[in-house]
């Protein structure tokens, strides 16, 4: 069935004003700290400029859209999570943001790499980082992939399946690894965690991980015990994205911990390992409020040290796996606007729709999720008022939208360029192809210096696909 309804009877009332959230601003120059990489500034001539470089040269060297990736922030977020959790293990969740790059920055602070499919491995091994620094994660690892943590000798593989137990268990049985597989049992805690609340069960209805509650993770970890080529690790567990503080992870690490005493007990063997995740948050909005990856970690060890004094247990190797919060914020989209229309909505008001030469094929979370971002005019200053405006790309589709609400200034034209923050994760590397858009190229940043470190598709790229 399709839902219809008279134009303007549903769309005539729906979000005529601002959310409650957003107000306003004083001055629409003003950039948002928060919002933005350490390098990018407003300069006093009114351009945007990220670690010395113009959003002007960098659309004219590079052209639109692009994302711009701040270098130097990457490596200090990086570097902030492997200072603040400096007794964990911190794995790169690299889907976030694959690219070789960024891979190699993040390896050379310090971090391991989490891939989940043979395509992100590629990837990290072309950024030169060491099979032992790389975990394989995936609800429906292939034969091919489980074959190549195998054969490479990973540094884990977390294993979510008895299908994959099974397949574990014959692929080691026809070629066992010269050491043993390290694994982990991806466990459902029953605790699903959304931005600013979160919900405990026993059950979860979802295809990740195997159930706690159900006595899934004993037995696949009793299954994984007895397989040789194998080193059962410890228990893993992933409650959610976009988590703020650490009060979700509160009643997971204790379900989590009590199973990891449990199955050590019924194993006659402590497990060394626990693993709690990523899905720290990030601000997209001036609303969003994240912890500093210090009052993360000050969190988390302190309900990780409560846990195991209860259980009467030693505090087992950590490891975390934060993806947006490394790349989240570091990049903006910046896009060239392309057509303004003022859309009448009510009788009282309209709203602007600022196309952009990009949309939903760089930038999907806002159509996948309702996910909120913010945005500017980043050519130039304007002391125009602001006017409530929305985002919206190039492609076939009334649900293509970059940015819901936002202040622009009134004077917003075709030919601006527009900046887009906190696109860094699961932008680039959710983007697709549809309308045959040949997707973004990538331009890092750092120190005066700019260069491409993914080039944009062509249309010839995309034709070489295409069998005729
Ligand atoms: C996606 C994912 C992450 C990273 O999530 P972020 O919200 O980017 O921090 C970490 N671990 C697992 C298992 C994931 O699926």
């Amino acid at each position: 069935m399709t839902h219809t309804h008279e134009a303007g009877a549903l769309h005539a009332t729906a979000g005529v004003r601002a959310p409650s959230w957003l107000a306003p601003p004083d001055d629409v120059n003003t950039l948002v700290p928060k919002l933005w990489s350490q390098g990018v500034v407003r300069t006093a001539a009114g351009e945007l400029e990220v670690a010395g470089v113009g959003v002007t040269e960098l659309a004219e060297q590079f052209g639109t859209p692009l994302f711009v990736v701040d270098e130097l922030d990457v490596r200090e977020r990086a570097r902030d999570f492997a200072r603040a959790f400096a007794s964990f293990e911190i794995f790169y969740a690299s889907k976030a943001f694959c690219s070789a790059a960024v891979i190699r920055w993040v390896a050379e602070e310090g971090l391991s790499i989490d891939v989940c499919s043979a395509g992100e491995l590629a990837v990290a091994l072309k950024a030169g980082v060491p099979p032992e620094r790389i975990g394989l994660h995936g609800n429906n690892k292939t034969e091919f992939e489980l074959r190549q943590a195998i054969d490479l000798g990973l540094r884990r593989v977390v294993v979510d399946s008895f299908d994959e137990i099974a397949r574990l268990r014959a692929l080691t049985a026809d070629r066992a690894p010269t050491r043993p597989l390290p694994v982990m049992v991806r466990a459902t805690a029953g605790v699903e965690a959304h931005t600013h609340e979160y919900i405990a069960t026993a059950h979860e209805d979802q295809k990740f991980g195997l159930s706690i509650s159900e006595g899934e993770t004993a037995r696949a970890a009793q299954e994984l015990a007895a397989i040789p080529a194998l080193d059962l690790r410890g228990i893993h567990s992933h409650i959610g994205s976009q988590i703020f503080d650490t009060s979700g992870f509160e009643v997971a690490a204790r379900r989590v911990l009590a199973e990891h005493a449990a199955v050590s007990r019924a194993l006659g063997t402590v497990l060394p390992e626990v693993d709690l995740g990523g899905g720290f948050g990030i601000a997209y909005t001036t609303q969003d409020e994240p912890s500093s990856p210090q009052e993360l970690a000050d969190g988390l060890i302190a309900i990780v040290d409560a846990e195991c004094h209860a259980l009467g247990i030693d505090v087992p190797h950590l490891s975390i796996e934060p993806g947006r919060a490394i790349v989240g914020p570091a990049a903006f989209t910046l896009y060239t606007v392309g057509t303004v229309k003022p859309v009448v909505v009510s009788r009282e008001a309209s709203r602007l729709y600022v196309s952009v030469d990009g949309g939903m094929s760089d930038n999907i979370r806002t159509a996948l999720y309702n996910a909120e971002y913010s945005a500017c005019l980043a050519g130039r200053a304007s002391q125009a008022p602001p006017r409530l405006s929305r985002v919206v790309g190039k492609h076939c589709e009334s649900g293509d939208i970059v940015v819901m609400d936002e202040f622009l200034p009134s004077d917003v034209h075709p030919g601006d360029l527009l900046a887009v923050p906190g696109t860094g994760a699961y932008c680039r590397s959710m983007a697709s192809n549809y309308n045959q858009a040949p997707r973004p190229a990538v331009a890092a940043v750092n120190d005066g210096d700019a260069r491409l470190i993914m080039r944009r598709e062509t249309v010839d790229d995309l034709l070489a696909l295409d069998l005729g």
